[in-house]
Formats: C-alpha cells, structure tokens, sequence
C-alpha cells in the first residue's frame, strides 16, 4: 500500500493511475478503523481497480471540541488493517495540509440538514460538505463508499454531488453490526465495559420497532422508544425519528412514504451513538 501525507504527491500518483484508465474507488474515513471500513473498501474493490482510503479526523465537523479531543486515534493499527484488506493508496493529511486556510464556505442543503444530526450538531453537516468536497477534488474518484449507518450523512454527501455538479458515483453500503448487535462505530472503544454491555439495546430497540411498525402508529413507536430508552439508567435518548428515507423529514404514517427509516441517536455514558434501521421497503 502507497501512503501519502501531502495532497500534491497523491495527486500525481493517482494522475499515473487515471492515465492508464484505472478506475479509482475512494473510502473517506476518520480512522480507527473496523470491519464497517472494511467492508467499504472490499465493495470498492469488487468494482474498481485501485482502491484510496482517506484517514482524516475533519475537525471542521466537530461543533463538540472534547469529542474531536477524545475521538480514537490508531492509525498503526489501522494500517495493518488496510494491508490486509488490500487497500491500494492510504492518504492521512495533517489538518494544516487540508486547511492550509480556514475553509469559509456554507453550504445548504434544504430541508436535509436541518433535522436529526443537523439539528442536533450544529455546523456538523457543513463540515462534513467542507471536508468531502475538498477530498472529491484531491482524489477524483470514479466511485466513493459511504456507510448506511451514517444514513444522514449518505443523503447530504449524494446531494453536495448534485449541487457541486462532481462526477463521483456515490454507493451505499450496508450497516455491519458486531456479533449482539451494536452497529460497529470508531466510537464503541471508548465505552466502559458496563456501557458495553448496554450497548445492544440501542439495535434491540430498533428491532423491535420494525416489528411494532406494522401495527403501531408514529407517535406509538416514539412513545415506545422513549420507555425502552428510559428504562436504562445508563442510556439518554438524544432522538428517535421516523422519516422519509429519501426527504429525510419526519413522517406521522409510515404508510406516507415508499421508503421509510427509523434514525436513533443515544448517549451512553458520554459517548454518543447513532443507529437506524430501515422500516420499508
Ligand atoms: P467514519 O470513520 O466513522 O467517519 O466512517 C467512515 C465511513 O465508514 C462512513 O461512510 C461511515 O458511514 C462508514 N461506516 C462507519 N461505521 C460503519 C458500519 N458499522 N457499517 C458500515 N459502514 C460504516
């Protein structure tokens, strides 16, 4: 694997690649890396050649500065991983090399950003176009792999395509859970091994509203979640929404929408946690 620190080298590294007609597949990451990641880069290279990873923790999406603080920082660990899976290019930038001046620009994205974790980070999903539109530019991918489990993020980063006019193929992948459940986030080391244990209610609960979803109303479910979630000292509900998969905006029939998903969001302990599970089709 290729790694590179300076966006000029892997620019005229992956100029070579385009130059020959390899199609280049990009996975944009914060690092401390898991199976999730993994998972990203073996659909990327199922369908192109040369395979980039990025690690960069984006402190522009940060609107919390102890968790930019505390987030998990492996990057040894992660390359081993890397090899394993047999990325082709890592590129792991310093913040100064990707802001080499404050990045001014504001996006909008309608009524996208303004629910969920647009409401409930403010500036997140700014930081987030800031960031991706930056690494599209550097990397000019064919095709980029973006996690489910990040189910906002996917539709703001397929909608910063649209705007930016960037000719990216955006693909979603599926969400990779550990064995009892727990969606698989960079952030689960940093929970103690009592929050740990607690941690698979969080999937237990959407699962749950899956089956309920068939009898239930909107308002039942979120009453629902609201107890389950309560019921647990050590959990405090952040939000549960039913919402349009496609309009993200919140819905009061599942039957409204031809594609519905239920988004969660909890702190356990301080460590915050998001999850979803889709309720149609
Ligand atoms: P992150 O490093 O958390 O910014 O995530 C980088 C990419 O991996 C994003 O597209 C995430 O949605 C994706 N990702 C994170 N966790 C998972 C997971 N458990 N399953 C699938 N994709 C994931």
């Amino acid at each position: 694997m290729n790694k590179y620190y300076q966006i000029d080298d892997l620019k005229a590294n992956l100029l070579q690649l385009r130059n020959k007609n390899l199609t280049i597949g990009f996975v944009p990451t914060m690092g401390a890396l898991h199976q999730g990641h993994v998972s990203l880069i073996q659909q990327a290279k199922k369908e192109c050649d040369i395979v980039v990873c990025s690690i960069f923790v984006n402190p522009t999406q940060f609107n919390d500065k102890s968790d930019l603080e505390k987030y998990p920082r492996t990057l040894d660990a992660d390359i081993v991983l890397l090899e394993n899976a047999l990325c082709d290019v890592l590129f792991t930038p310093s913040a100064e090399e990707m802001y080499p001046e404050p990045d001014n620009r504001v996006f909008d994205f309608e009524r996208l950003d303004k629910v969920m974790e647009g409401a409930h980070r403010a500036g997140h999903f700014n930081g987030v176009a800031q960031v991706v539109s930056k690494l599209f530019d550097i990397v000019q991918p064919h095709k980029a792999y973006f996690g489910q489990k990040d189910f906002q993020q996917l539709a703001i980063v397929k909608a910063l395509v649209k705007k930016l006019n960037i000719g990216v193929e955006i693909i979603g992948c599926p969400i990779i859970r550990e064995t009892d459940g727990l969606a698989m986030s960079s952030r689960n080391v940093r929970l103690s091994a009592e929050e740990r244990k607690t941690a698979p209610v969080i999937f237990q609960t959407l699962s749950k509203v899956k089956e309920l979803s068939k009898k239930y109303t909107v308002r039942e479910l979120k009453t629902f979640v609201e107890k389950e979630i309560s019921q647990n000292t050590l959990l405090s509900l952040d939000y549960f929404e039913i919402v349009d998969a496609i309009s993200l905006q919140p819905i009061d029939n599942i039957t409204e929408a031809n594609e519905v998903v239920a988004c969660i969001a909890v702190k356990l302990g301080n460590v915050r946690l998001i999850d979803n599970i889709i309720l149609i089709p």
